[in-house]
């Protein structure tokens, strides 16, 4: 998306109106993020409109209680992201997605190496 846009009836943006950033279209277009600080979800209207995508708080939902599964879940998946692909040392922040692995295990290789030694450490199940 081009920078100061202004498409509000989205004829040049497939049919999606487009506003510019820091634009206040509307206060029922939110952003994910501002629906969450609401306590709602989009769940599951499309996109209304851009600057990012906004949402309709008209059309929102409240947001699901935390249960014990969707905890233990989340857990999982915090520890998965802060698990070094190649040495398996647990982080106390998350592997930097750009990397894949811990900054020790990247420290010194080249793109191209780290590339193939974290395709060989996928091939093998943790
Ligand atoms: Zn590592």
């Amino acid at each position: 998306m081009r920078v100061p846009d202004l498409d509000p009836t989205g004829e040049h943006h497939g049919g999606l109106p487009t506003h510019p950033w820091r634009y206040d279209p509307s206060p029922d277009l939110l952003t994910r993020r501002q629906l969450r600080a609401a306590g709602l979800r989009p769940g599951g209207q499309e996109p209304a409109a851009q600057v990012g995508y906004l949402y309709r708080r008209s059309l929102a939902l409240p947001v699901r209680p935390m249960t014990e599964a969707r905890w233990r879940s989340h857990h999982r998946m915090m520890l998965a992201r802060r698990t070094c692909a190649l040495c398996r040392t647990v982080t106390e922040c998350c592997i930097p997605t750009s990397l894949g692995c811990c900054l020790p295990c990247a420290d010194g290789l080249a793109l191209a190496e780290l590339e193939e030694l974290l395709a060989l450490a996928r091939a093998v199940p943790a």
